[in-house]
């Protein structure tokens, strides 16, 4: 019967139709960028149920908000919240949002851990050339008058008036140990907000998660995002592997940004408290849910060494570390140990 061949190829056509509808609501899509930020590569991987060219404008809009940040928060940029702050003198200075968050932030991690991680030490790092040309051994001089300024006594801040005020006039910040983790932060919340369930922002190995790892399609359960860390002695050869499917994940080394004058190697971070390059710890890994809150937590751990450092990260909920000493020993907390896989021992 001819109308009954009619209904039955529309029905299939209707099914098949319905079928394929379904299916591309149910793919989640992946769109993924690597830029030059922060003195860094950040890639930025995205997932969701949105057209490819919606992820890929929702990752154009991150990074440029990524950008913005930085030009916020550098000390580099002229004209930059910290650039104006450092260039004011004693006077006090208008500032973003942002950067009284930042320097919360760094408020809290200060005073936690005693001094050890401290943004005022912007002249001690210059002292020691960090950020110039020439990195060197300071003399007895340059290190003491560096050093004059330093503590988080001399900032003051204004919540009110959102403004800072520097009252040593040696005093200089340099937020290079919280900001790229709290850049990483505003990328993944900016990205949530735009609809997107999962993804991953990794600054140069500053890792933040958010939701996982998808499969293809809705249905299927998203796995744990794999974050390695580096191994402190082998080049290109990871030590531990660390997975999670939400929050931050990332390492302050001895071995990315140093220099070596006769023979002794010499890294970016310094203690606030003698002027001196750090030394005892490899690396320091926290996890947080907050990247911001990781990255200070990082770099004091880096200058506490391996038992003070660890007692800092016990002090903090739901805050866990794998540190590294120089020694090649590996010291966890309690909870860390669920999360982490050691290779290449
Ligand atoms: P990265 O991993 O991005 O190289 P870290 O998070 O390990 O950086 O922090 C190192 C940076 O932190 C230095 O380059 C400097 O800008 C700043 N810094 C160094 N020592 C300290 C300190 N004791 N407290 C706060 N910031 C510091
Ligand atoms: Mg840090």
């Amino acid at each position: 019967m001819k109308f009954g061949r009619v209904a039955l190829v529309t029905a299939t056509l209707l099914i098949l139709i319905a079928v394929w509808v379904g299916q591309s609501l149910a793919v989640i899509r992946r769109a993924e960028r690597q830029v030059l930020l922060m003195d860094t590569f950040v890639r930025v991987i995205v997932h969701g149920r949105l057209s490819q060219a919606a992820l890929e404008k929702t990752i154009d809009a991150t990074v440029n908000e990524m950008a913005r940040l930085e030009g916020i928060l550098s000390a580099h940029a002229v004209g930059s919240d910290i650039y104006r702050i450092n260039n004011a003198g004693t006077e006090r200075r208008e500032v973003s949002a942002e950067t009284l968050a930042v320097l919360e932030r760094a408020a809290l991690v200060y005073e936690q851990s005693r001094g050890a991680f401290d943004i005022t030490v912007g002249a001690l790092m210059r002292a020691w050339g960090f950020g110039t040309d020439t990195r060197a051994v300071p003399s007895p001089e340059m290190l003491a008058e560096a050093l004059s300024g330093v503590g988080f006594e001399h900032v003051e801040v204004d919540s009110a008036r959102r403004s800072v005020r520097l009252s040593h006039p040696a005093t200089r910040l340099d937020l290079g140990g919280v900001a790229k983790g709290y850049i990483v932060d505003k990328a993944v919340e900016f990205l949530a907000a735009r609809g997107i369930d999962y993804a991953i922002v990794d600054a140069g190995g500053d890792v933040r998660v958010l939701g996982g790892h998808p499969g293809q399609f809705v249905w299927e359960r998203p796995r744990a995002v794999r974050v390695g860390v580096q191994h402190p002695t082998q080049r290109d050869a990871l030590i531990a592997v660390v997975s999670t499917h939400r929050g931050a994940v990332l390492t302050s080394g001895d071995y990315e940004r140093y220099f070596v004058e006769d023979g002794v190697r010499y890294t970016h971070i310094v203690d606030p408290r003698t002027g001196q390059t750090v030394r005892g710890l490899s690396s320091a890994t926290i996890m947080a849910s907050e990247a911001a809150l990781a990255d200070a937590i990082a770099t004091a751990v880096m200058v506490l060494g391996a038992e003070e450092g660890k007692a800092l990260i016990e002090a903090f909920p739901d805050v866990e570390g794998l540190l590294i000493t120089e020694g090649g020993a590996i010291v966890m907390t309690d909870g860390m140990a669920q999360f982490t896989e050691l290779i290449n021992r």
